[in-house]
C-alpha cells in the first residue's frame, strides 16, 4: 500500500500539461549558498526534482547567490554534493543567479527608462518609516520623482562604484499605498562593496531577491516556480517584474508561475540555516555534518539512506497547511528501509566478561557461521569466533529476576545468538559489589538445536573477548529537549545536554573491522548503526542511527 501524502502541486502540473498550457515542465531548486542543506530543503528538492522526473521535464539547480556577504564556495560544493546524494540530477551545469547579473542590470535600466524605477537616498530607518504599516499608507520618498535621465546617471554611477554602501539604492516605482507591503516601492539594488565568490569584484551593486528571482526563473524557462508559503505575499511583485521586463524574455518559453507550499517543520529540531549556523559556530555540535544535525550531511553521517529521506518527503506530502512533523515519522522511514537491507552484526555496548568454564582449555577458537540477514540469503554469511571468554551486555544479566526477564539469571539458561546455550553458575564481584565476571557453562549439544526437556529464557548477543575488537559507539538523542525549541525565548536554552553518549569500550564481532565508512548495520537487539568516517585501523567508530523500536510513543 502506498503511504504517499497528497501533493497539490503535482495535480496543478498534471492539469497544465493536459490543458496544453505548457508543452513540457521546467522546475528549479534555488538554494542560497549560505549554509548546508537541511531536511526542509530535502522536501523542496524532492518536490522540484520529483515533479520534473514524474512528468518528463527538467529541474535546474540554481545557486541563488545575490547576497555575497554570507555566501561561500564551500556551501556551493556541499549543496551540489547533497542534491546528488539524494539521488537527483540537475539539467545541464549548475546555474547561478550571479551569471544573470548583466542581464538583470539591463532590465534595471529598462525599468528606469520606463519610469518604473528610481534611485533613492533614504537611509534604512527612513525607508522603514516612509513605508507605513498595514493600517497606514506609506509616504512618497522625496527622491521618487527624479527624471529618467538623472536616475539613469545615478544608477550608472552606483554600478561604477562612485557611492558608499547604503548611500543610495534603486527602487521599483509601484505604489506606496498598496495593501501589499512588498509593492510599496521595493528595493531592487543595494550597494555592497564586497567580493563575490563567482563574480569577484566586478559588481558593487547586488540585486534583491524579489527582483532577481522571478526574472531568473523567466530566463531559465521555468514553468512552475515552487517556493514556501512565506513568499505568497511576494507573488504580485514576482509577477510585476516579469510583466514589466517582458521585452527580454523569449516569448516561446512561456512565463513562469509561482506556487507556494508549506515549509517542513520537525519536532525537537530547527530547520533554519541561520539557527544551524549558530549551532556550528558556537560549537554546540561538531560541524554541519554532526549526526545530531537535521542537515542532509548530518543525516547521512547518522546513517540515513537517501531512499529513506525520499520516502519521508513522499509521505509528508505537499500542502498549504503548516504542521509539525513528529520525529517518529522520520525514524520509521529509516527503520523500514534498514530492516530489509542492513546486514546484522553483534556489538556489546556495556560489556561484562563471561568465562565458559567447561569449554576445552586447548581450543583456541571455533568459527561459527551466521547469516548476514535472517530473511535475505543474498546478503551472505559471516564467520563468528566462539571462544572460552566472551563479552555479554551488563543489562542482559541479573542475579535474580522473575519470569518476565527473558535474559540470563543465576542458574538460568539463555541462548547466545547464532551459537550455544549457556547457564550462569557463579557471579564474581569486586570489593564495591560490581559484577566483574560471570562463570558459565555451555551445552555443546545446543548449536542450532534446542536443549532437550528444558526451556531457555531468551536469546542474548555476545562477542568473543579474544577475537572481537574494541570499538567506540556514539549514541545520539534529540539535540533539543523540547518539541518546539523556537517557542523558547532563546532556542539554545532548550539544547539537550545529553544528546551524545559515547561508549568507548564497546566490543564488536571481527566482521565489522575495516568496513567502509557509511555502511549500515543492525546491531542485533540494539538498533541500527552505521560506521563513521572517524574509524581508524585501530578502532572502529559507529553511530546509532535509530534504536530498534520507536521510543517516541507517548
Ligand atoms: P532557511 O530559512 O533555512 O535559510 P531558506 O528558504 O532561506 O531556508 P534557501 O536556500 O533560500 O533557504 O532555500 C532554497 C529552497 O528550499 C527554497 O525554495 C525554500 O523555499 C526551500 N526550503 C527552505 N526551507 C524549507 C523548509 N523548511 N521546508 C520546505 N522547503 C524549504
Ligand atoms: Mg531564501
Ligand atoms: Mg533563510
Amino acid at each position: 500500500e502506498s503511504k504517499a501524502g497528497s501533493n497539490f502541486v503535482k495535480a496543478i502540473v498534471a492539469a497544465d500539461l493536459e490543458s496544453g498550457k505548457y508543452q513540457a515542465i521546467q522546475t528549479r531548486f534555488p538554494p542560497e549558498p549560505n549554509g548546508y542543506l537541511h531536511l526542509g530543503h530535502a522536501k523542496s528538492i524532492c518536490l522540484n526534482f520529483g515533479l520534473a522526473k514524474a512528468f518528463g521535464g527538467e529541474c535546474n539547480l540554481r545557486m541563488d547567490d545575490s547576497n555575497p556577504t554570507k555566501e561561500d564556495i564551500e556551501y556551493v560544493n556541499s549543496i551540489a554534493e547533497d542534491v546528488k546524494w539524494l539521488g537527483f540530477e540537475w539539467a545541464g551545469d549548475i546555474k547561478y543567479t550571479s551569471s544573470y547579473f548583466d542581464q538583470l542590470y539591463r532590465w534595471a535600466e529598462e525599468l528606469v527608462e520606463k519610469g518604473l524605477a528610481y534611485v533613492c537616498e533614504l537611509d534604512a530607518e527612513q525607508t522603514r518609516e516612509y513605508r507605513g504599516s498595514l493600517t497606514e499608507a506609506g509616504k512618497h520618498s522625496p527622491w521618487r520623482d527624479r527624471s529618467v535621465e538623472e536616475n539613469l546617471d545615478l544608477l550608472r554611477k552606483m554600478k561604477a562604484g562612485e557611492f558608499k554602501d547604503g548611500e543610495k539604492m534603486l527602487r521599483a516605482k509601484i505604489n506606496m499605498a498598496a495593501p501589499d507591503m512588498c509593492m510599496r516601492d521595493p528595493v531592487m539594488y543595494r550597494i555592497r562593496h564586497v567580493e563575490h565568490h563567482q563574480t569577484g569584484n566586478k559588481w558593487c551593486i547586488y540585486p534583491m531577491y524579489d527582483f532577481a528571482h522571478g526574472l531568473s526563473d523567466a530566463l531559465e524557462g521555468v514553468s512552475h516556480s515552487v517556493c514556501t508559503l512565506e513568499f505568497a505575499a511576494n507573488r504580485p511583485l514576482y509577477n510585476w517584474f516579469i510583466d514589466n521586463c517582458t521585452s527580454v524574455v523569449p516569448a516561446e518559453l512561456g512565463r513562469p508561475h509561482q506556487y507556494e507550499f508549506s515549509r517542513l517543520s520537525l519536532e525537537y529540531t530547527v530547520l533554519s540555516k541561520r539557527r544551524l549556523i549558530q549551532l556550528v559556530d558556537d560549537n554546540h555540535v561538531n560541524g554541519w555534518d554532526d549526526p545530531r544535525m537535521p542537515t542532509v550531511s548530518g543525516l547521512r553521517r547518522r546513517g540515513y539512506t537517501s531512499a529513506s529521506i525520499r520516502e519521508f518527503c513522499d509521505r509528508i506530502g505537499v500542502t498549504k497547511s503548516d504542521g509539525v512533523v513528529e520525529m517518529a515519522s522520520l525514524e520509521s522511514c529509516i527503520r523500514e528501509d534498514l530492516e530489509n537491507s542492513a546486514c546484522r552484526a553483534m556489538c556489546v555496548l556495556d560489556p561484562v566478561k563471561v568465562i565458559i568454564t567447561n569449554y576445552p582449555a586447548d581450543k583456541e577458537v571455533e568459527w561459527l557461521t551466521a547469516p548476514s540477514h535472517q530473511n535475505i540469503p543474498e546478503l551472505g554469511e559471516r564467520q563468528l569466533p566462539f571462544t572460552k571468554e566472551i563479552w555479554i551486555d551488563r543489562a542482559d544479566f541479573r542475579e535474580e529476576a522473575n519470569k518476565k526477564f527473558k535474559r540470563m539469571v543465576t542458574g538460568g539458561e539463555v541462548r547466545l545468538r547464532n551459537s550455544y546455550c549457556i547457564r550462569a553458575d557463579e557471579v564474581i564481584k569486586d570489593e564495591s559489589g560490581e559484577i566483574i565476571e560471570l562463570r558459565c557453562s555451555y551445552d555443546e549439544n545446543t548449536l542450532g538445536v534446542n536443549p532437550e526437556g528444558r526451556k531457555v529464557r531468551g536469546v542474548i548477543h555476545w562477542v568473543s573477548a579474544s577475537h572481537g575488537k574494541q570499538a567506540e559507539v556514539r549514541i545520539y538523542d534529540p539535540l533539543f529537549s523540547q518539541a518546539n525549541p523556537m517557542a523558547a525565548e532563546d532556542f539554545l536554552s532548550t539544547l539537550n545536554p545529553d544528546s551524545l553518549t559515547v561508549k568507548k569500550n564497546a566490543w564488536i564481532e571481527p566482521s565489522l573491522v575495516d568496513v567502509a565508512a557509511g555502511t549500515n548495520f543492525q546491531f542485533e537487539r540494539e538498533g541500527y548503526y552505521v560506521s563513521d568516517p572517524d574509524s581508524t585501523a585501530e578502532k572502529m567508530v559507529f553511530n546509532r542511527t535509530v534504536p530498534l523500536r520507536d521510543t517516541w510513543a507517548k
